[in-house]
Formats: C-alpha cells, sequence, structure tokens
C-alpha cells in the first residue's frame, strides 16, 4: 500500500484528486486563511509537476490555463503527480494588482523566493509555498502575462541548469524564445533550478487580451504547453512535439523617451527577427506632434510591448530580446 501524499491540508493516495490549501495564517475575521491547492496524484509513480499561477495578481493567465489543463488530467491515467495553485497571491489577486496592496514592504512575491517565516506579509505566504513544494516538486511551471499595462508573446525564462532547460523545451512548438534566468534568484523557478531540478516562468499574454475568446485562446496556448510537458515526462499518453530549435539570449528593458502617448507600430510582428534600427513605437504629446520613438537597439525580436499607451519619461516601453544562439539539442540529451 503506497504511503499518502501529503502537501499543504491535502492528503492524496494514488488515483486521487484532492482540494485544499496551504495555511497562510489567520485574517481579520479570525479565520484560517489558505492558498487553494489542487493536487491530482496519478496510480502510477511518476515525476511531480508543479503548476503555479498568479504570482501576480493582474495575471490571470495561470489560474485560467491551469483550469484548462485539469479538466483534461484523469489521476486513473496519470504518472506523477500534478500539484495546481492557480493563484499564489491571493490577496493580489483578489485586488487585480501586481502584488498585495495592504503590503508596501515585500509587493513584488517574484522576487523574495523562498520568503521568510518571520518576514513581511507577502513574504510570510512565500515561505509557506516553498515550504510546502520544496521537498514535494521535480518539475514546476510559473505562469506570468504582461498584466495589466502590457502584453507578453511566448517567452520562457528558465533557471541555467539542464532540468530546466528541457523543461522549458518540453512545453511545445510554441515556445522558441528561452532565455536563461540564472539559478538561486528570488522567484519559485529560480529557487526550484538551485536545487537542481526543472524550473520555468512562462509568459503569456495580458489584460489587453481578456476579452471573450482572446482569453480562451491564450489559456488553451498555455495549457496545451503543460500537457505537452506531462507527454514529455511520460505523466500522460501520447507523443510530445518540439520546437526544432530553439532561440536563447537575453532581454533588453526598452525605456520611454519621453512623456506622451505611446503607439506601436502597427506593422511590428512579435517573436520575429528584425534589424536594428525598426521603429517599434512612437511617442505622441498632448498636441498630437511625434516627440519620440522608440528604435530596435540591435537585430533582435520584440516579446513584450506596452499596453497602456499614456507613458512617462523612463517607463517600460518594449521588452527587446538579442539572441545569442540558436541551439536544437535542449531535449536530445533525454532521449
Ligand atoms: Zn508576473
Amino acid at each position: 500500500m503506497a504511503a499518502p501524499l501529503t502537501i499543504g491540508t491535502v492528503s492524496v493516495m494514488p488515483g486521487e484528486m484532492k482540494r485544499g490549501g496551504i495555511p497562510i495564517g489567520k485574517d481579520m475575521y479570525a479565520r484560517d486563511r489558505e492558498v487553494p491547492i489542487i493536487v491530482y496524484r496519478g496510480v502510477e509513480d511518476g515525476p511531480i509537476l508543479w503548476l503555479n499561477g498568479a504570482t501576480h495578481g493582474d495575471e490571470p493567465e495561470g489560474p485560467f490555463s491551469i483550469f484548462k489543463a485539469l479538466a483534461q488530467i484523469d489521476p486513473q491515467k496519470l504518472r506523477g503527480t500534478v500539484v495546481a495553485v492557480p493563484a499564489m497571491n491571493v490577496q493580489a489577486f483578489t485586488a487585480g494588482t501586481r502584488g498585495d496592496p495592504l503590503d508596501t514592504f515585500s509587493y513584488d512575491m517574484n522576487r523574495l523566493y523562498p520568503g521568510k517565516a518571520e518576514g513581511y506579509t507577502t513574504e510570510r505566504i512565500a515561505w509557506a509555498h516553498w515550504q510546502a513544494m520544496k521537498d514535494h516538486c521535480d518539475l514546476q511551471i510559473a505562469t506570468h502575462s504582461g498584466g495589466e499595462h502590457s502584453y507578453l508573446a511566448h517567452m520562457i525564462f528558465a533557471s541555467d541548469n539542464p532540468a530546466s532547460l528541457e523543461l522549458a523545451a518540453a512545453m511545445g512548438p510554441n515556445w522558441t524564445l528561452v532565455f536563461r534566468s540564472g539559478t538561486g534568484g528570488g522567484n519559485p523557478s529560480s529557487q526550484i533550478g538551485a536545487l537542481g531540478k526543472g524550473g520555468v516562468t512562462v509568459e503569456l499574454g495580458g489584460n489587453c487580451r481578456t476579452l471573450t475568446s482572446d482569453f480562451h485562446a491564450i489559456a488553451d496556448d498555455l495549457a496545451a504547453g503543460y500537457l505537452n510537458v506531462m507527454r514529455h515526462y511520460k505523466m500522460i499518453d501520447g507523443p510530445a512535439q518540439y520546437a526544432p530549435a530553439w532561440r536563447m539570449g537575453f532581454q533588453i528593458a526598452l525605456l520611454a523617451p519621453a512623456t506622451g502617448m505611446f503607439v506601436g507600430n502597427p506593422e511590428l510582428p512579435f517573436e520575429t527577427n528584425i534589424p536594428a534600427g525598426t521603429i517599434i513605437g512612437q511617442i505622441y504629446d498632448l498636441y498630437g506632434d511625434v516627440i519620440g520613438e522608440v528604435k530596435a537597439p540591435r537585430d533582435g525580436v520584440i516579446f513584450g510591448l506596452r499596453s497602456r499607451p499614456s507613458v512617462l519619461e523612463g517607463q517600460w516601453c518594449c521588452f527587446f530580446g538579442v539572441i545569442e544562439q540558436t541551439v536544437d539539442d535542449l531535449i536530445s540529451k533525454k532521449s
């Protein structure tokens, strides 16, 4: 008889799905607070995959894509375990803001992992999540997007270790941009990478794409990636698919050269190589004159663009990727 697997308040046996939470103290009504978790434990052994959403509360792509992926999993046909945390930062999700508006000291949950048991409020939640995850996790996908002010195209920031690069490649054919992000940094993927496990941060979407069919399309795209990962690691049946090659490099944040209204170049493709000097967007003053231009500083790709036109000089306009190498062997080491 297998032993129960216990994560937070959830204790599951093989072939079971259970819901519960990671305890995070009391609220003002003296009620227990928990971060909701859903655990699918397969009948056979296999990796433990964590799907972490809404580290940032204005990024609902994580929760919606997780719901869509879970709807396609049957614990009776699963090998290994899927632990889903649709919204890691419930306070921020409630407010629809990047961080918890009541926490001005540790606002950005994606900068402070593994958290602190006796830290500021968000640090404590990160700590509770990390304690629940660290010993029961082989693979971790944290899903992000451009949130309320921007749009992000398919991009994976992978911890710089072989297990994380393999996990990135396992997301499938839509994910050809894979940038190394180091290990041991302040986000959960980086901390999982530091343990030698697979940890990736995937980016797709933004609040400019949360209406009707568009939001479904974004979430379906992400969910297809998670399911491809499960096929790659033999957690579910069926052949995984892969990109023919992966573009790796580093990002440059392009900042507004002037204050006004940012308007992107309508011809501009995302995720496609463009030459240095390409006009990415223009900034108008309130007389209608163009007072600044954002241009590609080098040959590279656009993977993120500001979606809120009002902009101040020095604010973020474009996430620009410089490709240093194209590789085709992130997966081959495994097979
Ligand atoms: Zn985010």
